[in-house]
């Protein structure tokens, strides 16, 4: 035994041992190897004992466990640099280190993973591995030579492609590219000690530092500026991307290598990645239920049952077809059937024509799919959602007779937007089975589901229905019973705010404009004709009637009852064209112009800093509230439904980040200006210097 092979420099983090001439670093950092404090000085010191050692002819850095390090330690983003694992420092020894070295690579070899694999010499890979440089997806950039390596080995064109969507290729794509010199078969250590070996004499060392960028034309990086505007208007990381890749392509090494440096601290210090940081936390938070773990008994939703097959019913259905589940769907007339099952067809054939699914997979689908006119048919099914009217009456005599035909343990799911959950189960026998499932239209594509804990809702049921979204591929986020659930409740009072803001003197179209200035495709006016105004005109009407109150008569309700209903008739607060794009319309500038005289309003100037101001913080503060309330366990649930289901930008965190960010004495004192109370937790976390983050944390 050589003296390399007796000492265990950090036992826990990086294991050495030798095979012959050939010693093996071995990273244990479970479960995915990220490199946390300890990962470098352990393979410092490796490099170090080969170096001492002459006995030593080449070094294999390899993964223990399922991967290659998978990525940098994301939890100690945001530390000061002297506090975070060194990772450029064990890459310059390794540019620098005078033997072969050789990254074997299995599972994953991303961010940071991937930059200390082509910190070494020569990379092979088991032909299932992957690799890539997803750090834009957080809002920062590859800071340990991934700018500066990856061009130099793929070309300026390639590398700005991965770097920019932040997806990783396969090992044989890789291979192909260069950057991955062999890929292995059968046991990945075997065949990497034995690459090792047969390049041990090889010099001089394959060093990527050392190679030039091809492909690096001004144009390449013209067009990739454009793209960015498109794929990610307003961010900081991509554009920093780009002028890293052309430094790559235009100044030595080191210059690169040293501005790099900078401008992984200057994106990994902004708002931006902030918020894209505690997004990718929240979101892995969002699953978890106090109280509820992986010992509550969960069912397995072999079959679905759905009725009314709608706008909302078919893309429910569609969600289960996709993930290999059978769904009956039950309508009361053949001929809403047949126009719902046509829906369905269309939208996969749209599928297959953009050649994301073949015709083979459309009909597969089509064929797992039962169309039924009776609700007798659902008797099997193991979960039943309910889409029809939002009408308290009909889903009440829905679920009543549902009582009487699904078969015991199936779960009751209504789709219900406003409705009370807690109504809908009190007409059956199993209140405990039941839940809502409030899904987003359309319903298809988007990925957010509320999940809908009624007052006597079970534990397995609502473990179930977590599990369900993911394996339908949603973001299940559990909200309680209220009038709106969380997002449309939020939703309702940005619409108002958005209202009072034209009533005071703002055109529609500045409104809008400030909410796609902050990065939402859509503003109020430009969602609610999207969604339909007459459904908001419905709501408001009937919640007047049942308070007593005067038929509400807002400029709004106005336009409405000039027959405009929105994108459905090409005409609401804007006129569509083919291109359904928004534009003003004159009698509508005129017929609020009308109403405010009416009014006897006095309209005033109002700037995009007070629209974007009053419309954001209407969110925070019903948001406040709703936390408050229990009906959202967390800021950061609220911060997630915003992001799946309405729009708002990831790299904004959502509402509440958002006011984070802002500062949440600031946010009282300009909801205080604004003529608004601010909720009682707001106002008294403001008091305290607190943060809505700071809140979750404490909250456990
Ligand atoms: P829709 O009018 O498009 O579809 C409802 C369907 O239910 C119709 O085809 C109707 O024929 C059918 N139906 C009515 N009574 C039935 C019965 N007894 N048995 C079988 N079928 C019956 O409505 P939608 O937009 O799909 O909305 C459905 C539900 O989803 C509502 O509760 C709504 O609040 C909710 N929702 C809608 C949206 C949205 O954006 N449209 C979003 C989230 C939730």
């Amino acid at each position: 035994m050589t003296s390399a092979q007796a000492e265990m420099v950090h036992p826990e983090m990086v294991q050495q041992s030798r095979d012959g001439e050939i010693l093996i670093l071995t990273i244990n950092n479970p479960p995915v190897n990220a490199f946390s404090p300890g990962v470098p000085e352990g393979l410092k010191a490796g490099l170090d004992a080969a170096a001492a050692d002459d006995s030593v002819k080449a070094v294999v850095i390899i993964g223990g466990g399922r991967t290659f390090v998978a990525g940098a330690d994301i939890k100690t983003f945001g530390r000061p640099r002297e506090e975070a694992p060194d990772l450029r420092g064990t890459i310059e020894k390794l540019d620098a280190f005078g033997k072969p070295t050789v990254a074997a690579i299995h599972g994953t070899a991303l961010g940071g993973g991937l930059e200390l694999a082509m910190g070494c010499s020569y990379r092979v890979a088991v032909k299932e591995a992957q690799v890539g440089l997803p750090e834009v997806k957080l809002g920062v950039l590859p800071g340990a030579g991934g700018t500066q390596r990856l061009p130099r080995v793929v070309g300026a064109q390639k590398a700005l492609e991965m770097m920019l969507s932040g997806n990783p290729i396969k090992a044989g794509e890789a291979q192909k590219l260069g950057l991955v010199d062999e890929i292995v078969d059968g046991d990945l250590l075997a065949g990497a000690v034995a690459f090792a070996r047969s390049h041990a004499d090889a010099r001089p060392l394959p060093r990527i530092s050392e190679k030039g960028v091809d492909g690096g034309s001004p144009e390449v990086f013209a067009t990739a500026r454009e793209g960015i505007k498109k794929t990610h208007r307003g961010q900081l990381s991509p554009s920093l991307i780009v002028d890293l890749a052309e430094m790559a392509a235009n100044k030595p090494f080191a210059e690169g290598w040293n501005a790099e440096s900078g401008k992984f601290l200057e994106a990994m210090n902004s708002p931006q990645s902030r918020g894209l940081r505690h997004i990718f936390f929240a979101e892995r938070e969002a699953g978890k239920i106090p109280g509820i773990d992986k010992s509550t008994p969960t069912t397995e939703i072999k079959s679905a049952g759905i009725i009314g097959a709608g706008t909302m019913g078919g893309g429910i259905a569609m969600n289960f077809l996709n993930a290999g589940i059978p769904v009956t769907i039950v309508e009361t007339q053949q001929d809403a059937l047949d126009r719902g099952l046509g829906v369905i067809r269309k939208n996969y054939e749209n599928t297959a024509r953009k050649g994301r699914i073949s015709m083979e997979d459309v009909e597969k689908r089509m064929s797992m799919l039962t169309p039924t006119l009776d609700m007798g048919d659902l008797k099997d099914a193991d979960i039943i959602i309910e889409a029809v009217f939002e009408n308290m009456d009909v889903k009440k005599d829905i679920f009543t007779k549902l009582d009487g035909i699904a078969k015991q343990g199936a779960i009751l799911a209504s789709n219900t937007s406003t409705l009370d959950v807690n109504e809908i189960a009190s007409v059956t026998k199993r209140p405990e089975s039941v839940i809502g499932l409030h899904f987003f239209s359309p319903a298809n594509v988007m990925k957010l589901l509320e999940i809908v804990r009624a007052d006597k809702t079970s534990d397995s049921v609502l473990a179930t229905g977590m599990a369900l979204a993911k394996k339908i591929k949603k973001v299940g986020v559990v909200v309680g019973v209220c009038d709106g659930f969380v997002g449309n409740r939020m939703v309702h009072r940005y619409g108002d705010e958005g209202r009072k803001l034209v009533e005071e003197g703002a055109n529609p179209q500045d409104v809008d404009a400030a909410m796609n200035a902050l990065g939402l495709p859509m503003g109020p006016f430009q969602m609610g004709d999207m969604a339909g105004l007459d459904i908001g005109y419905a709501i408001r009407q009937h919640q007047a009637k049942v308070a007593g109150q005067p038929k509400p008569d807002g400029w709004i309700d106005r336009i409405v009852e000039t027959g405009r209903k929105g994108q459905k008739t090409a005409a609401g607060v804007y006129d569509y064209g083919e291109d359904r794009k928004p534009r003003p319309n004159a009698e509508m500038t005129q017929l609020i112009a009308d109403y405010r005289t009416e009014k006897g309003i006095t309209p005033r100037e109002i700037g995009q800093d007070e629209a974007t101001k009053r419309l954001t913080y209407s969110l925070v503060n019903e948001g406040a509230k709703i936390l408050e309330e229990g009906i959202a366990q967390r800021a950061g649930d609220i911060d997630v439904i915003y992001i799946y289901g309405y729009g708002f930008p990831a790299y904004r965190g959502g509402p509440m980040q958002y006011a984070d960010e802002q500062g949440l004495k600031s946010v009282v004192a300009d909801l205080k200006q604004y003529g608004q109370t601010p909720a009682p937790l707001l106002q008294k976390l403001a008091d305290e210097g607190g943060t809505f983050g700071g809140w979750d944390k404490a909250k456990g």
